[in-house]
């Protein structure tokens, strides 16, 4: 949850969500590992319980349970186990995950359920993000399913990514408390390792993801990562409802972070920030020449493979191109080399700087998002705000939210490409850069994106509504 912790966007979700629920009147607290960038003293974190024992296989894990509470009511409880949470990185470093992610996030889940009692928390809805959390909807029906306000929970799982699925090999199975009994198919057993992904899918009240275009795709074999025959038979269940911002936290009026502030009615003064950005790569500094920003995690996902080998083609474009990400090492080392290569039109910088992030999206003309899959993307949402204009690929939330603009009618907010190569993004983007050539509709194209509107107001409502629905749901035991 941002500002504790993100890798991504489920970080950052988490942190505005949070507000936005809270914002429509809901008592909301939110439970994660105390992760060794979150210290005591500077959040003022409060010590809720000093000291319980969770029984994981057959070792006592030693638990304390600090918290914030925000001025604006929402609660962020911080589960604390010292071997396991206070590393360098949340969840591997770049040789891979941590060997024993099993053993912590079977523990993070088990701590937690147990910290909801001790505090006598009683919740209407317990919502689950992402694997990491995917077997508290079954803990809530098994090994929990005695003690009486979890009767009146129900769970809602959201996936933000289905690539990740915590998949783990049998012999982790014991640690997590769960009986043999379901170690099958029709539970949590997938290609004879457990997932604690499929858990959520399989045993929450409802499963939501974070765009309606990714909802659909994931029920498909292309886009399923083999959950799909799963996701199919809750197809009932299972809706998509679309990411938002937090407008406070990403407004090019206010933002300090950036050189120069500036807004729709007022975008001049992105020019200072983009004039910055060209002088910090050591690109010239032209106004003139379009500067496309990159930002995500350095992963096959975001689409790398496709644009690496079209970097020869656009050198001869007179453009120029920050690429912002940490990730895997391979892409780390080629886009090392290339800028090295290609010093006067590229910029790459191996890192995971929030600040400079928002320098990228300030000082850019455009933003690409050339993904393989998309659940949601942020950065496509942070690039309208700050007037980076979007490039991306027709899928998830992509698809939902940007729309190609129409030269001619004047709508659309960004551009759209279908297949998954690089003829085609290549294509895409000369068209973005035929039309920047054109001042005056090039602007009308930038402040329709900075006009699109992703903040949270409809998407939480929509929420809203699922946790009512789902509260009156009946409550029901798992039986194998
Ligand atoms: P994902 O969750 O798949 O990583 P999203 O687009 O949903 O992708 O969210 C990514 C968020 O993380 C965006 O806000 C993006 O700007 C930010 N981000 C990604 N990489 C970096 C980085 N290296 N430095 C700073 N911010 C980053």
């Amino acid at each position: 949850m941002a500002p504790f912790a993100k890798t991504g966007g489920l970080g950052e979700v988490i942190g505005s969500l949070t507000n936005a629920i809270r914002g429509l009147g809901h008592d909301v607290s939110v439970f994660m590992p105390r992760y060794r960038s979150i210290d005591i003293q500077q959040w003022e974190l409060e010590k809720v319980i000093d000291y319980f024992e969770v029984i994981i296989g057959n070792q006592l894990e030693a638990t304390r349970i600090f918290m914030k509470k925000f001025a604006n009511g929402v609660k962020v409880y911080f589960v604390e186990h010292p071997d396991f949470f206070m590393r360098d990185e949340l969840y591997g470093t770049v040789l891979g995950d941590y060997q024993d992610n099993d053993r912590r996030f079977t523990y993070f889940q088990r701590a937690t359920l147990k910290a909801v009692e001790k505090l006598k928390l009683a919740p209407d809805i317990i919502h689950c993000n992402d694997w990491q959390t995917g077997f508290i909807p079954v803990y809530l029906k098994t090994l929990e399913a005695n003690y009486a306000p979890f009767q009146k929970a129900r769970s809602i799982f959201t996936i933000h990514n289905l690539g990740y699925q915590g998949n783990f090999p049998p012999d982790s199975f014991l640690a997590t408390g769960l009986g043999w009994e379901f170690f099958k198919s029709d539970f949590l057993e997938f290609y004879g390792k457990f997932s604690f992904l499929k858990g959520g899918l399989v045993f929450a009240d409802a499963v939501t993801t974070v765009s309606e275009r990714y909802s659909r795709e994931i029920q498909t074999k292309e886009f399923g990562c083999g959950m799909e025959g799963v996701l199919t038979a809750r197809k009932e269940s299972v809706t998509g409802i679309i990411n938002g911002i937090d407008p406070k936290d990403w407004d090019p009026e206010t933002d300090r972070d950036i050189d120069a502030q500036y807004s729709v009615r007022n975008v001049s003064p992105k020019k200072v920030n983009k004039a910055v950005l060209q002088k910090e790569n050591g690109f010239k500094t032209d106004e003139n020449i379009p500067l496309i920003g990159f930002v995500a995690r350095l992963v096959d996902q975001k689409g790398l493979e496709i644009l690496i080998p079209i970097l020869d083609q656009l050198a001869q474009e007179n453009m120029q191109l920050v690429v912002l990400g940490t990730g895997d090492e391979k892409y780390h080392q080629i886009l090392r080399d290339l800028a090295k290569k290609n010093k006067k039109w590229l910029g790459v910088h191996i890192l995971f700087d929030a600040k400079l992030a928002k320098k990228i999206y300030a000082g850019s003309d455009m933003f690409l998002f050339p993904s393989y899959y998309e659940p949601c993307g942020l950065g496509q949402l942070i690039g309208l705000r700050y007037g980076a204009v979007p490039i991306g690929r027709a899928v998830g939330g992509l698809a939902d939210t940007i729309q190609e603009f129409d030269p001619v009618l004047h709508q659309g907010n960004g551009f759209l490409f279908e297949d998954y190569s690089s003829e085609a993004l290549l294509a895409v983007i000369r068209r973005a850069l035929k039309i920047f050539k054109q001042e005056k509709l090039w602007k009308t194209l930038v402040e329709n994106a900075m006009e699109s509107d992703f903040s949270w107001t409809a998407s939480a409502k929509k929420y809203e509504q699922l946790y009512e629905t789902v509260k009156r749901r009946p409550f029901n035991i798992a039986k194998s």
